[in-house]
């Protein structure tokens, strides 16, 4: 074995483990939550993970930009098919190992090259409108409040994106060099349409190594990138296809019965169990009415606030927001993940533990929760199918089942549906007057 290929084999191995790492802490976190809706019609999950995810359909609905992104999608795809090659490579010491596929593969590597160079100049726009036009969808409280790293963490994706791009471009530009001065056998090389007309900017002397660094530094930055990206909002590259393809298939205005209270429902209607009284020295169990904590979510909710990338678009359509309410959709995903960070580890180790918090009051606030009109624009805006209203709902219902705590003319209401069986404040019986006086004068 040689010492290139022993020394990526442990890198690998470093990186793969850290990776493993991650996701058994997030694995833990999921652990935490509730059961879900159930994940059927795998049929019609197929065509819209195809349709949503791989097909951009959401993101398309602002032209412009939406097409920038689904190009840098679609080339992050085929550019992938590269990148396990470079495995294979480094782990059997060979170099384009996929080369048998004749014309297949030189398809494939030529379009990479061609992505490589349409990405960095998308990653170009993506920083001028962070920085230079500073696009007003990417500010909002739940980015100002940590200024910094939230600014941070997109400019260090999209650089590493960059470098990425650049070491790729520049490793095929070292490997056709390498064609040119005959120090590749059994390849013509002629399938790299934007590297190939870059090879005079590199000496014959120096055609080796500058390939070997451009190796080298783009494979370690898909090591590195696989493990900052589940720290960082870009999660949505690996988050997105499963989250569409697990994303609800219901009308977005369906609002899901509570598992809570069709179970107590059911137990009250059963005789043997509507009057029982609790084992000697035990306690019935109360259940959780709603979400007061990332305890009571479901585990979609949670990959929901996984997958959001925080492009505002939902928060850009919420009519609350734009209205200059406190609500704010995106703002939602972001606490529900922050509260997760915050509070897993501890629960992970000791499913009691308390730090006399909750996500409803300490994250979010009972009046960004009422603000919701349930309108579903956030829904429906969201390019990675993110259902923000099912656990704004939930929030909702905790305030409301458990603490009692909804706005005042909210409680007219639900005395008169608890009283006369509609919002109104008229007895059952008098419904029908509103028909009396045609009847009399009939
Ligand atoms: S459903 Fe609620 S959060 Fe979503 S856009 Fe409508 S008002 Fe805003
Ligand atoms: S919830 Fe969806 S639309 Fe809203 S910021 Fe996150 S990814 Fe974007």
């Amino acid at each position: 074995m040689e010492t290139k290929q022993i020394t990526f084999i442990v890198f690998m191995l470093v990186m793969l483990g850290v990776f493993g790492y991650t996701i058994h802490r997030l694995w833990g976190f999921i652990g935490l939550t509730k059961a879900g809706f159930p994940i059927d019609k795998i049929g019609e999950r197929v065509n819209l993970t195809l349709k949503v995810a791989f097909g951009q359909t959401k993101i398309l609905d602002r032209p412009i930009i939406g097409i920038i992104h689904a190009l840098v999608w679609w080339g992050f795809l085929i550019i992938t098919v590269g990148t396990a090659e470079m495995v294979f490579d480094g782990i059997l010491g060979q170099e384009r190992i996929l080369l048998f596929l004749g014309p297949v593969y030189k398809g494939i590597m030529g379009s990479g090259d061609i992505f490589a160079a349409i990405i960095i100049s998308a990653v170009t726009i993506f920083l001028i409108r962070r920085h230079i036009i500073k696009v007003k969808r990417f500010e909002g409280v739940e980015m100002n409040k940590k200024k910094g790293w939230k600014k941070a963490d997109a400019t260090i994706a999209l650089s590493m994106i960059m470098l990425l791009m650049l070491s790729l471009i520049g490793m095929n530009i070292g490997y056709v060099k390498l064609c040119s001065i005959g120090e590749i056998i059994g390849d013509s090389c002629d399938y790299f349409p934007i590297s190939g007309l870059l090879i005079d900017l590199v000496p014959d002397s120096k055609a080796h190594l500058f390939h070997e660094i451009n190796w080298w530094a783009h494979i370690a930055l898909v090591f590195i990138f696989m493990n900052i990206l589940p720290y960082s909002k870009h999660f949505h590259v690996m988050m997105s296809v499963p989250n569409v393809f697990l994303s609800r298939l219901d009308p977005k205005t369906k609002i899901q019965n509570m598992p809570s209270v069709t179970k107590e429902v059911d137990a009250m209607m059963n005789p043997e169990t509507a009057f029982a009284e609790p084992a000697e020295g035990g306690t019935m169990e109360m259940p959780r009415f709603g979400v007061k904590d990332v305890e009571d979510i479901s585990w979609q909710n949670y990959l929901d606030s996984l997958t959001c990338t925080e492009c505002g678009r939902c928060t850009s359509v919420c009519p609350a927001n734009t209205t200059g309410k406190l609500l704010s959709p995106r703002k939602i995903m972001v606490d529900t993940r922050k509260r997760m960070n915050d509070k897993g580890p501890s629960l992970v180790k000791d499913s009691s533990y308390n730090d006399q918090k909750a996500l409803v009051g300490d994250y979010i606030t009972k009046e960004e929760l009422f603000a919701c009109t349930t309108c579903n624009a956030c829904v429906q805006a969201c390019p990675v199918n993110i259902d923000q209203v099912s656990i704004i709902m939930d929030m909702r219902r905790y305030l409301i089942m458990e603490e009692a705590n909804s706005p005042s003319e909210w409680n007219m209401m639900f005395t008169n549906i608890e009283n006369n069986g509609a919002p109104w404040q008229f007895s059952p019986s008098d419904r029908m007057n509103w028909a009396e006086e045609i009847v009399m004068k009939a």
